[in-house]
């Protein structure tokens, strides 16, 4: 079974479909970070992020991989180095080209594949390009304001003022809604959920509602 979580940013994506995950016994995969670590592929070779040929060769010269330590690139752990400012400031850029994205599809459908074909998938284009036949599909929204204040919590030791957060935010939910490769949307068949004012238990109870739905619809 393949659960597709797709949304923006500060929505609650990571720490729900974490949870879904555990509740089912299912692998959970980021695919936020198979894109973050491109970046930091790319920003230690010092590669100009508008240059598609040179991204793919570096980063198809790299192993990314996804596992129970996170993330890692040529084997090495970087789960902090990809939630740096400064990666995050560039991931946009570096998953918008299609051959890119093409690449990285592939590992992501090959990772779930090696996981007996059961997953849950967190992203932008789960449900609409890397698992369009997903048995559920959800798409999490919120307002603007609270996905800031959520992403502020993240960062409270750092210093980034909740107005930064919020424009970098929208700067990126631009970027990735308005590219022509698997721009971020969500698919006709995805559930949407507003979680601006449900908990995260009361979203993961909502979600694991929806796969009991589609359990019984395919019994
Ligand atoms: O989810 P996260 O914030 O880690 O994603 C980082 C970036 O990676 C997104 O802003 C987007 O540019 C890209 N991304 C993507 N497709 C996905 C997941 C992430 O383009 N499925």
């Amino acid at each position: 079974m393949v659960i597709a979580i797709d949304g923006p940013g500060g929505v609650g994506k990571s720490t729900v479909s974490r949870a879904v995950a555990r509740e089912l016994g299912l692998a959970y995969l980021d695919t936020g970070a198979t894109y973050r670590a491109a970046t930091v592929a790319v920003l230690t070779a010092g590669i100009d992020v508008t240059d598609c040929d040179a991204i793919l060769r570096e980063v198809t010269a790299r192993s990314i991989d996804y596992g129970s330590n996170g993330i890692t690139l040529d084997a090495v752990p970087i789960n902090a180095h990809v939630r740096s400012s400064e990666v995050t400031a560039h991931v946009s850029a570096v998953s918008a080209h299609a051959p890119v994205r093409a690449y990285i599809v592939g590992l992501q459908r090959r990772w779930v594949h090696n996981h007996g074909g059961s997953a849950v998938v967190e992203g932008r284009d789960i449900g609409t390009v890397v698992f369009p036949l997903a048995d559920v599909k959800i798409f999490l929204t919120a307002r603007p304001e609270v996905r800031a204040a959520r992403r502020a919590g993240d960062f409270e030791s750092t210093g980034t003022s909740i107005g930064e957060i919020a424009s970098a935010l929208a700067a990126r939910d631009d970027a990735d809604s308005s590219r022509a490769a698997s721009p971020l949307r969500p698919a006709d068949d995805a559930t949407v959920i507003d979680t601006s004012d449900i908990d995260i238990s009361g979203v993961v109870d909502r979600v694991l509602d929806l796969v009991a739905t589609s359990e019984d619809d395919h019994t």
